[in-house]
């Protein structure tokens, strides 16, 4: 099991940890995670229980001595990390250059639900969509009956949902629909980003209509799971941990989140809230925030303009977020922070300028209350099955340009505010939008030691 970044990162992904879960319980498989940390080394936090520990030296330390390497992977730039983890381990990290006893190395996660195109020459199997089914008849396939490429097999694992095997026919994803199980923590550690904190899944999928949004289109159709459920192993958990935090793309699409809290906190467990809709925050939801202690909320504006982002399918006005903020300020909700992207198809400079106006109103609304504002500001890059997967890339003079004109607007209003860098803007619109070619630049470029292949295609649309 690997996860191409760090422990901390990658012990904060629930598709991670279903993943582990679910391969340990398969029989007669053993199952260690690796991560890669910062400066290139493995980690795999096995090596710190003896009993695996030995498993593990046996194995010979890296992925190498293993049968089956199973990647997630939410983020087309962690695409370099599961080269270098590969590389590090001895690995030829090209699907044509591993000839004989090497692993099976298979993919999946959401950024490769999107687009299985360009890690598929690396990965002997890329994976789209829910893996609950698929992963135990894929480990079935390979455990009892081995691998041969191009072999009886691979025509096995081809008829597995959401299993693709190279060449030009993309399956659909695999939806398990309901959601029988919901995706919960199976390791709790402090080292993560929510440290000791039981994390469990309530809805997959979003309703919203966002145009840029890979996670609504991957993830279609928003499907929630029973409260019932989610109590049950949160009950489990209490006797561990006191904090639970509820995952959704958007908590407020689950139609039963409050009562849910509310047992939940019978059991004597916090709750942390996700993101939220603003035209669903109500008084009554701001008051179980409140109940839990929570002091923080997160909206996700994009843009400052109320007709901007109608255009571009987020149906909701900026009334509605002074709204939300003001009913969270009155219930000691002390730091909002908001979500902003620039960069966006159709943008124009006042479109750029709207985002001092959203943040002055929302700032004099929390600053009444004593609270503080934070703004997350992120360029856009195109993804793969969305309305906008065809809209290009500016040159990175623009990125650079409207960051300029956006700190310009936001400098007299003291709020604090992080960009996201745009270093590797290029890099990831190529990954995230590319096909089979582009996994291959990738390659080249990683044996050159430069990504500047992938600047030069800048607003030419997707390499193919
Ligand atoms: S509300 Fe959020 S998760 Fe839902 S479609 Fe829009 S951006 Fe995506």
């Amino acid at each position: 099991m690997c996860y191409p970044n760090s422990y901390r990162v990658g012990m904060s992904n629930l598709g991670f940890h279903s993943l582990f879960h679910r391969t340990a319980l398969f029989q007669g498989v053993r199952a260690v995670r690796f991560f890669i940390e910062r400066g290139g080394a493995l980690f795999s936090p096995e090596s710190l229980i003896p009993e695996k520990k030995r498993l593990l030296e046996r194995c010979g330390g890296t992925l190498r001595g293993f049968d089956v390497i199973l990647f997630t992977v939410s983020y087309e730039l962690d695409y370099l990390n599961l080269v270098k983890m590969l590389r590090v381990s001895d690995i030829p990290p090209l699907c044509e250059e591993r000839e004989g006893r090497f692993p099976i190395i298979v993919a999946g996660g959401v950024a490769v639900s999107a687009n299985p195109l360009p890690l598929s020459v690396f990965c002997d199997i890329v994976f789209a969509g829910d893996m609950d089914g698929s992963l135990e008849r894929i480990l079935e396939i390979l455990f009892r009956r081995g691998f041969e490429k191009g072999g009886k097999t691979a025509a096995m694992l081809a008829e597995v949902p959401g299993v693709y095997l190279g060449g030009t026919k993309i399956p659909e994803r695999n939806i398990k629909d309901p959601l029988s199980e919901p995706a919960h923590t199976v390791v709790l550690s402090p080292n993560t980003e929510f440290s000791n904190m039981f994390l469990v899944e309530i809805v997959r999928g979003c309703k919203g209509s966002c145009s840029f949004c890979m996670t609504r289109c991957v993830n279609r159709p928003v499907r929630t799971v029973k409260p019932h459920k989610v109590i049950e192993r949160v009950r489990l958990a209490s006797s561990f941990t006191k904090r639970a935090g509820l995952v959704a793309p958007l908590i407020t699409d689950h139609p039963e989140l409050a009562g849910m809290v509310k047992e939940i906190n019978g059991l004597g467990v916090r709750v942390s809230f996700s993101s939220m809709r603003p035209d669903r925050f109500t008084e009554s939801l701001a008051s179980l925030i409140e109940e839990n202690g929570q002091t923080s909320v997160t909206f996700a504006p994009e843009t400052g303009s109320s007709v901007f982002r109608k255009r571009i399918g987020k149906r909701i006005e900026n009334e509605e977020f002074f709204k939300a903020v003001e009913i969270a300020a009155a219930f000691k909700v002390r730091r909002v922070r908001y979500y902003l992207i620039y960069g966006l198809p159709g943008e124009n400079d006042d479109d750029i300028v709207s985002f001092g106006d959203i943040a002055k109103k929302t700032n004099d609304i929390v600053k009444r209350h004593n609270g503080t504002l934070y703004l997350s500001i992120n360029p856009f890059i195109p993804k793969k099955q969305t309305p906008f997967e065809n809209a290009g890339i500016h040159p990175i003079s623009y990125y650079k340009a409207a960051e300029a004109r956006i700190k310009r607007v936001l400098e007299p209003l003291e709020i604090s505010y992080r960009f996201e860098s745009t270093r590797f803007l290029h890099l990831q619109y190529h990954l995230s939008v590319g096909g089979i070619d582009t996994g291959r630049l990738l390659y080249r470029c990683i044996l050159e030691g430069s990504m500047k292949a992938f600047e030069h295609a800048e607003s030419k649309g997707p390499l193919k």
